[in-house]
């Protein structure tokens, strides 16, 4: 291991920092107690953070580091998660094939409960104004005796940061700390101790215990980072203290989730065990609804509408909602925006009664079903419907000196192409192989030289994918029989009729 002694430290401080002709950056006030220097600090422990520890104490040379993570929540929570085996919760991702990959190359996937995780080999998208579809099926790619290739799995957030934690837990103690239950409460540059390390360039943290005093007893109050990693969230301390600017806006939607029950396959699937994504673009509602597969005859549900849409659906009885969400994928435009301006029943229906379950069956007997619809929605999980703002967001850059961003603190993605933590893990991948570079060849790890190779790696990639689903959403969102929808369904139905662009855009889907 590299050891941390000040003759090491020194000579990577860029000589006008040196003789402070650089401003200094700062989060907040400034407090006088000497901080304790790691090599690389991160701040967030969701599945971007964690992913990068695990990722640095995967690979020989970066687990020799010095390194901590800082994060707000109680992790001893994510750690001991547990649900029964027909309960999921609502917050569920689709990780790519190279995000999967990328897993298990750092042995994490070996702690994932994959019993709960689940692939889907085929996609139905359609739109739900002109009904024009393309269907991802991997059929047409292989023999009908192969397996499907995967295009992406299903799997709960919580499972893969409890996966996450056990796998950082399984590299051993030395050279790691996790600060769980613990704020950043401050990003300042440090100072030129005379007697001790010149960090008038580094970034000092001030933290502050959040849990319970006693679990916080090693804690300590200040720590000095030779890189300081934000994988922080939309709202990054870390991208702030470095000044780092975003550009974005609100979507002024809301993406609905659910976990949901579904009755028995309508058709039984060929090769068995094949599992389909269903996404119908619902452009006078405002986005897309999603519903994607999940073991035991499962699924999770996105839904992204406008904030009102939002509020009507989240305030419905479970029968009611279950009407809305079959609805959805069934009903014509007009019937469904019907349907979403049904009065809310005052008082709680009766089993005989309900409003919004007899104005579908009524309305799905005048209604032609096409062949690619889901098998119909049967229940919904107690307490599992919630809904998230969606927006768009993306730093101007990804580092700075000693600072390096990743996850959503460097982007936020619209989620209907289901992306934005596999961007996330993405930068993760490339950051740690970028450390590890520098570790491999005695360089300093914060160095704005060494990180200029995660940079130039992420930031063309995210740039094209965040903007791809900005543009999807927009073309999406224009309702009626106008050019633009016109251009819409013929974009559809030509990429539908053309496999060789289709068999491209499949590969891109699978990352
Ligand atoms: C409805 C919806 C559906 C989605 N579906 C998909 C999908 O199918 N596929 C996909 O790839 N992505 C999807 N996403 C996106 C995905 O959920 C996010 O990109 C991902 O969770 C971001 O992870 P992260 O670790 O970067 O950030 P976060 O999960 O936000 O983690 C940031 C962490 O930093 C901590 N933190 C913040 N400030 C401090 C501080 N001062 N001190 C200490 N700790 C701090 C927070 O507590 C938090 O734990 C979806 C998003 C939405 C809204």
């Amino acid at each position: 291991m590299r050891s941390l002694s000040r003759s090491v430290i020194r000579p990577y401080i860029c000589p006008s920092c040196r003789s402070g002709t650089v401003s200094r950056r700062r989060f907040a006030t400034q407090s006088a107690q000497a901080p304790e220097i790691y090599d690389v600090v991160c701040v967030g422990g969701g599945p971007a953070g964690l992913g990068l520890l695990a990722a640095l104490r995967a690979a020989p040379a970066t687990s020799k580091l010095k390194v901590a993570l800082i994060e707000t929540q109680d992790l001893s929570k994510a750690r001991s998660w547990k649900l029964g085996p027909h309960q999921f919760s609502n917050r569920v991702s689709s990780l790519t094939p190279s995000s999967v990959s990328f897993l298990r190359r750092i042995g994490a996937w070996d702690h994932v409960d994959t019993a709960r995780a689940q692939e889907y080999q085929e996609m139905q998208v359609w739109d739900g104004e002109t009904g024009s579809k393309i269907s991802f099926d991997w059929s047409t790619e292989t023999s009908p005796f192969e397996n499907l290739p995967t295009i992406a799995t299903m799997t709960e957030n919580a499972n893969l940061v409890r996966g996450l934690l056990s796998q950082i837990e399984a590299s051993g103690e030395e050279n790691v700390a996790i600060f769980s239950n613990t704020t950043v409460s401050s990003i300042e540059n440090g100072t030129d101790d005379p007697s001790g390390p010149n960090l008038s360039a580094w970034p000092v943290l001030s933290l502050s215990p959040t849990g319970s005093a006693s679990s916080q007893a090693a804690v300590p109050s200040r720590i000095a980072a030779r890189l300081l990693i934000g994988a922080d969230g939309i709202n990054s301390p870390v991208r702030r203290y470095a000044g780092i600017t975003t550009d974005g806006w609100d979507y002024d939607r809301h993406g609905v989730v659910a976990t949901l029950s579904l009755s028995d396959p309508v058709a039984p699937t060929f090769p068995i065990g094949t599992r389909t994504a269903y996404q119908r673009f619902l452009p006078s509602l405002g986005g897309p609804v999603a519903l994607l597969p999940l073991p035991n005859n499962t699924a999770t549900l996105v839904w992204s509408t406008t904030v009102e849409h939002a509020a009507y659906l989240k305030s419905l009885s479970p029968r009611a909602f279950i009407a809305m969400v079959n609805a959805a994928f069934r009903l014509s435009m007009a019937d469904l925006k019907y349907m979403m301006g049904m009065p809310r029943p005052a008082t709680p229906v009766s089993d005989a009664e309900n409003p919004h379950e007899d104005e579908l069956t009524w309305r799905l007997q005048h209604t032609p079903q096409p062949s690619h619809i889901p098998p119909p929605v049967t229940g919904v999980q107690e307490g599992s419907v919630a809904s998230f703002p969606l927006r768009f967001r993306h730093a101007s850059t990804y580092i700075s000196p000693r600072v390096a961003l990743v996850g959503d603190a460097a982007h936020v993605i619209h989620p209907l192409a289901g992306q934005g933590l596999n961007l996330g893990l993405g930068d993760v991948a490339s950051l740690a192989k970028t450390i590890e570079y520098a570790a491999n060849h005695g360089m300093d790890v914060g160095d704005i030289l060494t990180l200029e190779r995660y940079a130039a790696e992420r930031y063309a990639t995210n740039t094209k994918i965040g903007a791809a689903c900005d543009v999807l959403h927009k073309l999406y969102n224009v309702p009626g029989q106008g050019p633009v929808t016109w251009a819409r369904s013929l974009g559809l139905d030509v990429i539908d009729r053309l496999p060789f662009v289709k068999s491209f855009l499949m590969k891109n889907a699978e990352g």
